[in-house]
C-alpha cells in the first residue's frame, strides 16, 4: 500500500474524515523528515509506509478521542513534530503549540510548517521551565505528549498547563508494563488535580502491541509548587 492509501484506509477504519489536501501535506512532511533525518537524528522510522503507520496514524487517533477544533493545545516534547505535525497537516487551523527542549527539532518544525504554508508558533524550552512564562500556566484546553517520560513524571510536566476541565492525552504503548505504569502514575495525577477517565485502545498494523491514549481530566487546580525542577521530579515522582 502507498503512504496515501495507508493514511486514508486507517482514517476510514476509525470513521475519521480526511481530505486529499491533508494527506498530501502529510506525505510532503514525511519526505522532508526522511531527507532531514540523513543529517540530523530525528526518527528511527525511515520508510514512508512506516512513517504513515507509526507516526501519522498513531497520532491521528487523537482526533477520535475529543474535538480539537477551537481548542488551545500544547504538545510537550514534540521532537520532530509528533503529534503536532500530523494534526497540523490534518487541519492547519488547529491551535497547537509544539514545545521541545531541543532547538534544532523546533527549527525543523518551523521550516516544515513554512514550506507547507501552515501557521505555527513553536517553543524551544523545557516543560518545567516554560510554565513560568506569564499567562501560560493553566491556559490550555488539551495537552498531548508522546514518548517523553513515564506517566508519573509526565503528569507533573503536563497537568500544570491545563485549565480546570481540560484534557491531558498521553499516547502510550499498551505493552507488558503498561498497567504498572498507569498504577504508578495514579498518585501523581491525583496530586496534580487530575482524574483518569478512560484509556482508548487502538491497533496500528505491524506494531507488537496495541497503543492507547489515556484520557485524564483536570478536575482541580494544580498547586503552585508544581512542576518542581526536573531533577526532583525524576528522583522523587509524586
Ligand atoms: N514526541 C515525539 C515523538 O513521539 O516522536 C518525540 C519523542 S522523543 C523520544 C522525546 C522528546 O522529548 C525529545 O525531543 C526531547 O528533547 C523532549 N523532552 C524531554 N524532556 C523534556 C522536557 N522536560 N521539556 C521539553 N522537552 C522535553
Amino acid at each position: 500500500m502507498t503512504f496515501s492509501e495507508i493514511v486514508k484506509n486507517g482514517c476510514q477504519e476509525w470513521q475519521l474524515p480526511i481530505t486529499d489536501e491533508a494527506v498530501v501535506r502529510m506525505e510532503r512532511f514525511s519526505d522532508a523528515l526522511i531527507e532531514k533525518n540523513r543529517v540530523m537524528n530525528l526518527t528511527a522510522v525511515t520508510e514512508p509506509e512506516e512513517i504513515a503507520l507509526r507516526h501519522m496514524l498513531d497520532c491521528l487517533f487523537l482526533l477520535t478521542v475529543t474535538e480539537f477544533e477551537g481548542k488551545k493545545i500544547l504538545d510537550i516534547g514534540c521532537g520532530a513534530g509528533f503529534p503536532t505535525m500530523p494534526l497540523k497537516c490534518y487541519d492547519p487551523n488547529f491551535d497547537i503549540t509544539p514545545l521541545d527542549s531541543t532547538g534544532k527539532r523546533i527549527k525543523f518544525i518551523e521550516e516544515s510548517c513554512a514550506a507547507l504554508d501552515i501557521p505555527v508558533t513553536a517553543v524551544t524550552g523545557r516543560a518545567e521551565e516554560y510554565i513560568q512564562k506569564k499567562g501560560v500556566r493553566e491556559s490550555f484546553d488539551i495537552v498531548v505528549s508522546r514518548a517523553v517520560a513515564p506517566l508519573n513524571i509526565l503528569a507533573e510536566l503536563c497537568l500544570p498547563y491545563l485549565k480546570v476541565g481540560g484534557l491531558f492525552l498521553p499516547l502510550k504503548s499498551k505493552n507488558a508494563n503498561a498497567e504498572q505504569e498507569i498504577d504508578q502514575g495514579r498518585s501523581a495525577i491525583r496530586a496534580l488535580g487530575g482524574k483518569l477517565e478512560d484509556a482508548r485502545e487502538y491497533q496500528i498494523r505491524g506494531m507488537d502491541y496495541p497503543h492507547q491514549i489515556l484520557v485524564i481530566r483536570k478536575t482541580a487546580k494544580t498547586m503552585g509548587q508544581y512542576p518542581r525542577r526536573f531533577a526532583k521530579i525524576s528522583a522523587n515522582p509524586l
